[in-house]
């Protein structure tokens, strides 16, 4: 792609300061997302996934706050704007799609109403264009017969349907980038499917760049085009996502591919990683994953590693593609 970043994120540092001290939730993250890409970005609960999506889009509550790097917006910053002007970035450039539809919709509220008050605070239409605009956005959501609809009140819809009427509500300000944070996990596992190649799809017809927040890795193989496994606040392997679910190569991201469900032999097929993820008031030295990795050798319970494209230990036979980097001692070429 010879296209700039809609969104780059730089040595991203977020910290909390608690009663024990100033724990670091996120630890150097970086990445690139371009547009009409989708960059999916798991990991179990506490990762950082969700807190970096927060630090992009302006929402890091104190006593959190971004300590370290930068956050680009077609190649400008972002991360140090006024609150004031973060927030008209976020309702005219970025939107957000969060797992329970209620906290983008207000329950008071017909659904046509607040999809016009967003479409007239963004653009120059009359009250009757945006009521057609609001309808034409909700038939392109795949919501039937969106001239009556468009008068019914968020609890009149399913909850996928709402779901649906979120992402209309998103699509609305025709933003640049769209953080999606657990999307589906409410949903039945059907209608997860329809809402994720919703998703999927509008935003390759839009252009739009989009980080897909989700604990479940099938959610990301169905959807995103790059992933990024992060793990105790730092990203372990990104790359094309075909690539890194057929070739994973860091130890916890293997573990992780072996979780994918398949609806034939899901029982089979749930691989359990041993240990749970450290918490942040104890992040172990080295590699943070080492005392859960069977590959483990003295350098990582030393040597922190940082992520790189990879080379030594390359088992699996297969030809890493570009752009798929590791943050793994076993990589860098001085594993024993
Ligand atoms: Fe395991 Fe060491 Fe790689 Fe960490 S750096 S994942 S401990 S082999």
């Amino acid at each position: 792609m010879t296209q700039a970043p809609v969104i780059s994120v730089r040595n991203l540092v977020v910290e909390f300061a608690t009663r024990r001290g100033i724990l670091r939730a996120i630890d150097g993250v970086s990445f690139d997302i371009m547009p009409g890409e989708v960059l999916g970005v798991v990991g179990e609960s506490g990762a950082g996934k969700s807190v970096t999506g927060s630090a992009i889009i302006g929402l890091i509550e104190p006593p959190g706050r971004i300590a370290g790097g930068e956050i680009l917006l077609h190649g400008k910053r972002i991360d140090n704007l006024p609150a004031e002007e973060m927030r008209r970035i976020r309702g005219r450039k970025i939107a957000m799609i969060f797992q329970d539809p209620l906290t983008s919709l207000n329950p008071l509220y017909r659904v046509g109403e607040q999809l016009i008050e967003t479409i007239q605070t963004h653009t120059d239409l009359s009250a009757s264009a945006a009521r057609a605009r609001a309808i034409d956005l909700l038939a392109e959501v795949g919501i039937p017969a969106p001239e009556r609809r468009i008068d019914g009140y968020p609890h009149e819809f399913s909850g996928g349907m709402r779901q649906r009427v979120v992402i209309a509500l998103a699509l609305s300000a025709e933003p640049d980038f769209i953080v999606a944070d657990e999307p589906t996990t409410a949903l039945d596992v059907s209608v997860q499917a329809q809402i994720i190649q919703l998703i999927k799809k509008l935003c390759r017809e839009r252009g739009t760049a989009v980080m897909l927040v989700t604990h479940d890795m099938g959610v990301i193989a169905e959807t995103a085009d790059r992933v990024a496994v992060m793990y105790a606040g730092r990203v372990a392997e990104i790359g094309p996502v075909r690539d890194v679910v057929k070739h994973p190569l860091h130890p916890y991201a293997k573990g992780l591919m072996g979780a994918i469900p398949t609806l034939e032999a899901e029982a089979e097929r749930l691989v359990q990683i041993p240990g749970s993820m450290p918490r942040l008031t104890n992040i172990p030295k080295g590699c943070a994953f080492n005392p859960r990795c069977e590959r483990v050798m003295d350098r990582c319970r030393i040597e922190r590693p940082e992520p790189s494209d990879p080379k030594g230990d390359l088992s699996s036979g297969a030809a890493i593609m570009p752009g798929h980097r590791v943050a793994c001692h076993l990589y860098d070429g001085g594993a024993k």
